[in-house]
């Protein structure tokens, strides 16, 4: 008999499957809260259900994490975790380590298949969506993993949806766990800590805005449409305007704003005209923008610019009146920095 696996339910998808199996709704709750506490990875550790209930549970479930299976650590202090999953495919998240919090960056599909020209997950194609158990288990692996080492969990309250994998291409799984993140009874992450990333799957942004609270980040690059074309294969279906368009309608609470990040890469998107027509484009959208220097990798053409051309560009913006952060680049040693995810640790 197939089990049901318990990782991949939101609590009222559970509270739903213990009321098929003749339990009282509030089972669902206390089930589902025993899932999320750290080190819990057997029913026999749920010790206020009854014997009877275990055994039924053990009989009709299951609830596996992924495993760590690697970790390397970078010299900046950005861990990169190497998940092994249950058909032997691989995925990382990226633990980034700050001053007063710790950001985690997770993957949403083992490879992608969305072939954006500079990132590595793209280059090795998509293979398949991750379950929401998968999602959240990164989560929850780290957070034990952290926990074991009595490292404090407490800064681990930031989560960005920006490691392997288009997140909005994954939409119905992405919703799950993100349920399971923010409940209380579940993860209890804030959604106002909470980044979706996406490349520009235009009709799932304004779906994500309707349905959750989460960030929004847009992977943007260039506001050529030529230039984001070659980039980004993407863009000739759902180009510039079109993108735009939804930011412009992407539900916001006031001043929330929306991110956007550009990586700069030498003599592709780094000119002055470059930075002025970005400038141009996002006028009348509520933003931050994210300069992200491109890691340069063995098996990618593409070049970083100096720090004079990074620096005349974030003024250009400056200029126009908007926020703009160069980011760095955090485990570029271990390939964990953005765009670099690609399962090379494991292989
Ligand atoms: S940048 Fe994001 S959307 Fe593009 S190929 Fe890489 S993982 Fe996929």
């Amino acid at each position: 008999m197939n089990k049901t696996d318990l990782t991949n339910l939101s609590l009222s998808q559970l509270t739903e499957f213990l009321v098929k199996l003749g339990l009282p709704k509030y089972r669902g709750i206390q089930v589902f809260a025993w899932l999320y506490r750290p080190h819990v990875t057997d029913f026999s550790q749920m010790t206020d259900l009854s014997k009877d209930l275990r055994d039924t549970l053990a009989a009709q479930a299951s609830f596996d994490w992924p495993h760590i299976a690697e970790i390397e650590h970078a010299k900046d202090g950005t861990a990169k975790y190497g998940f092994k999953l249950k058909d032997d495919n691989y995925i990382e998240a990226v633990l980034i380590p700050e001053e007063d919090r710790k950001t985690l960056c997770i993957s949403t599909q083992v490879g992608c298949a969305m072939a954006c020209e500079f990132c590595l997950t793209g280059s090795i194609g998509f293979k398949r969506n991750l379950t929401p158990g998968e999602i959240v288990g990164q989560v929850v692996r780290v957070r034990d993993w952290l926990l074991d080492r009595n490292e404090t969990t407490a800064g681990l309250n930031n989560l960005v949806f920006m490691g392997m994998g288009e997140p909005l291409a994954n939409f119905d799984n992405l919703l799950v766990a993100l349920d399971i993140l923010i409940e209380q009874r579940g993860l209890d992450f804030s959604e106002r800590r909470i980044t979706v990333s996406t490349c520009g799957l235009v009709p799932k942004i304004i779906e994500l805005g309707q349905k959750t609270k989460v960030n929004l980040a847009i992977s943007l690059h260039s506001v050529d449409d030529s230039v984001r074309s070659k980039l980004m294969p993407i863009n000739n279906k759902y180009p510039l305007a079109i993108l735009l368009e939804a930011c412009r309608n992407f539900p916001m609470p006031k001043r929330k704003r929306i991110m956007f990040e550009y990586i700069l890469i030498k003599d592709i998107n780094d000119s002055e005209a470059d930075a002025e027509m970005l400038a141009q484009k996002l006028k009348g959208i509520p933003c931050k923008i994210n300069l992200l220097p491109y890691n340069e990798s063995e098996s990618l053409p593409f070049r970083r610019p100096s720090h004079e051309t990074i620096e005349r560009f974030q003024q250009t913006l400056w200029n126009a009146g908007y926020t703009v952060l160069v980011r760095s680049s955090r485990g570029a040693d271990i390939s964990a920095a953005c765009g670099q995810l690609a399962g090379k640790i494991i292989s």
